[in-house]
């Protein structure tokens, strides 16, 4: 793959060397500011916008949330910077009804070019090398994909952005590089509480008005709102738990260790700068485990399993606080910087609280994810999406996705890590967020600081960091897991499968969750139905109400065609949006020629789920509708 060497050589990075030294704080601030406004971005495939030539650098939101017509009347005020003083700012809008633009007051007219898949429209507007301000006035539509409104006696919405949803409920420009400060003013019903990605109440206003702030600059793609009857429960000084009233005790005891990961992570990696750190529980159709919302992740409710199993999801959403939020992915085609930095960071967290084991055993499972997602995309002839540094030009950002992005950048990162010596390493990467904290990082511009501050050029050849970063499929040298564990897992699953042993002696209830995922993940072909039922009569699998578990064990009943745990499959797929979870059961269904169960489940369980999920799997059936 020589042609990577011409990309490797055509990189360039900004540099910012301003003396910080006699600078006031606030002045450092602005300063800051300033610096990250002009800072020269790379080319974003998935954007309309012209950060270079012209930039949005703060948002005055302010928005009506009204329930009954699903929709958000909004006027999005910013504050610009005219960086080459050209004639006209663009951002990108996609199923937005834009009624009026004003620039400085006055209204003007403004282009919306027609929309295009994916990204949308391009909105232009017309200003000059003094204009200052620019306002949109507008509602999102039916449209509006990142918006998830779910009925109930209370409603409930919620936004899902990542990666360029941000624009389909404010025009904005909707490029990672392109960070901005907000205030916002957010009017809802008054019997329900509004949050964001920002200063957050902890009580319910009396009005349903609302303000926040953000004054830590971020991209578009972090800009967070969720309405609902929600409450606050306190966890640690700095962190708490929001849910609604039926699980705000659940959520706040499972996640009674939040503070110590917070503790865990700064110790690591240096400061939490970002204030408090708080976790959304949401309703079940959020279609992401979690989102590294800035002092607000978002999470699902699958990880409430009710004895903090799954707590290493908010490992790794805390984790974004540095690797994501803090230094951010220039492109979605370098998404492993985010992922592949936050899976590293999220095991190391769970390494420094709950002990080298319990990481190592998530490291095999992450493994075995990623031989699957590699084979997966062998068989679909999509190797080129197994390259750490992807090319997702006219293509949807979501295919980058994968388990490439987390896992296959995990393994590299670790790599390093061994290769150098952990004490090394981690004090690069402490230097690696503290200096690049609030910019873009390409992955050019990474290797390039990996070669200048860690890697000797026989480290770089060991680990050839080329056929990492570039090459597709795993080098050979992928670190090996040690999981004693899993091995005497294996064992005892041989045994059971051979006849040595009965069902009663597996020793199912003293194992850890990862355990028995990795038990029921390599149970053997020949393990059929009959075989399934003796262990679901000895553990009760089909109602575990730990949903890793479950899911793995759904898929398996799927291929065995175990129907006792079908009732159970369907009331999972009704109520459960995240897609992690729905879309491989719907692909199992559709692999083992069981596609009618799938579309008689889907025409049911669709009108729940959020359009990122929707999309992945209407694509799947529809497909198989048309070849079947
Ligand atoms: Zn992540």
């Amino acid at each position: 793959m020589k042609n990577w060497f011409l990309i490797l050589c055509v990189f360039s990075i900004w540099s910012c060397n301003t003396p910080e030294s006699n600078v006031q704080p606030n002045e450092r601030s602005d300063r800051t500011k300033l610096m990250i406004s002009n800072m020269k971005l790379a080319r974003d495939p998935h954007t309309w916008s012209k950060p270079n030539q012209a930039r949005v650098v703060h948002l005055d939101w302010n928005a009506k949330v009204d329930f009954t017509t699903k929709t958000i009347q909004a006027v999005a005020t910013y504050d610009i910077d005219n960086i080459t003083d050209t004639s006209a700012i663009v951002l990108d809008a996609k199923g937005l009804r834009i009624s009026s633009v004003q620039v400085d007051g006055k209204e003007v007219a403004y282009q919306l070019s027609e929309e295009k898949q994916f990204i949308g429209s391009a909105l232009s507007i017309p200003i000059d090398s003094a204009s200052k301000k620019i306002s949109i006035a507008y509602a999102t539509t039916d449209a509006a994909e990142a918006l998830l409104w779910v009925d109930g006696e209370h409603p409930f919405l919620f936004t899902q952005s990542q990666a360029i949803l941000g624009r389909t409920w404010i025009p904005c420009q909707d490029s990672p590089g392109v960070r901005i400060t907000y205030n916002a003013t957010v009017e809802v019903p008054s019997d329900l509480m509004a949050l964001m990605s920002a200063e957050n109440p902890t009580v319910k206003s009396a009005d349903g008005k609302y303000t926040f702030k953000m004054d830590q600059p971020i991209p578009a793609y972090l800009i967070a709102l969720a309405v609902g009857d929600i409450a606050f429960k306190p966890i640690g000084a700095t962190t708490g738990v929001y849910a609604q009233p039926d699980v705000i005790d659940l959520a706040a005891s499972e996640f009674s260790e939040m503070q110590q990961m917070v503790d865990a992570a700064e110790k690591l990696y240096g400061d939490y700068v970002w204030g408090r750190y708080d976790v959304l529980v949401l309703p079940a159709a959020f279609p992401f485990g979690g989102m590294e919302n800035p002092k607000l992740t978002f999470a699902t409710p699958t990880i409430l399993a009710g004895d903090k199993s799954l707590v290493s999801l908010v490992a790794h959403e805390l984790a974004h606080s540095w690797s994501g939020n803090l230094v951010t992915n220039a492109t979605w085609n370098d998404f492993w910087l985010n992922e592949g930095f936050t899976v590293y960071f999220e095991q190391r967290i769970m390494e420094a609280v709950y002990g080298r084991e319990r990481s190592e055993m998530l490291a095999q499972l992450a493994r075995q994810d990623l031989d699957a997602t590699l084979l997966e995309l062998k068989e679909a002839d999509m190797n080129a999406d197994t390259r750490l540094k992807l090319a997702l030009e006219e293509r949807s950002p979501d295919d980058g996705m994968t388990d490439i992005a987390y896992n296959k950048g995990y393994f590299f990162l670790r790599l390093i890590e061994e290769t150098t010596g952990r004490e090394k390493f981690d004090a690069f990467l402490k230097e690696y967020f503290t200096s690049h904290a609030f910019q873009v990082m390409e992955t050019e511009s990474f290797l390039a600081y990996l070669r200048k501050n860690l890697l000797t050029p026989e480290q770089e050849s060991a680990i050839n960091v080329q056929d990492w970063v570039y090459g597709e499929g795993i080098p050979s040298n992928i670190p090996i897991v040690n999981t004693q564990k899993f091995i005497l897992v294996d064992n005892v699953r041989t045994n059971w499968e051979a006849g040595k042993i009965q069902a009663n002696n597996i020793g199912w209830a003293k194992w850890s969750y990862q355990e028995r995922v990795h038990f029921v993940s390599n149970l053997s072909p020949a393990i059929h139905a009959g075989k399934m039922q003796e262990l679901d009569d000895a553990f009760e699998i089909s109602s575990t109400g730990n949903n890793e578990v479950l899911f793995v064990w759904l898929l398996k009943a799927i291929d065995r065609k175990y129907t006792p745990a079908y009732g159970k499959l369907r009331e999972f797929l009704v109520t459960v949006g995240r897609r992690k979870f729905v879309k491989p059961l719907y692909e199992e269904l559709v692999r083992t020629d069981q596609t009618a169960i799938a579309q008689k489940i889907y025409q049911v369980a669709r009108p729940h789920y959020h359009a990122v999920t929707v999309g992945s799997v209407d694509a799947l059936l529809a497909s198989t509708s048309k070849s079947n």
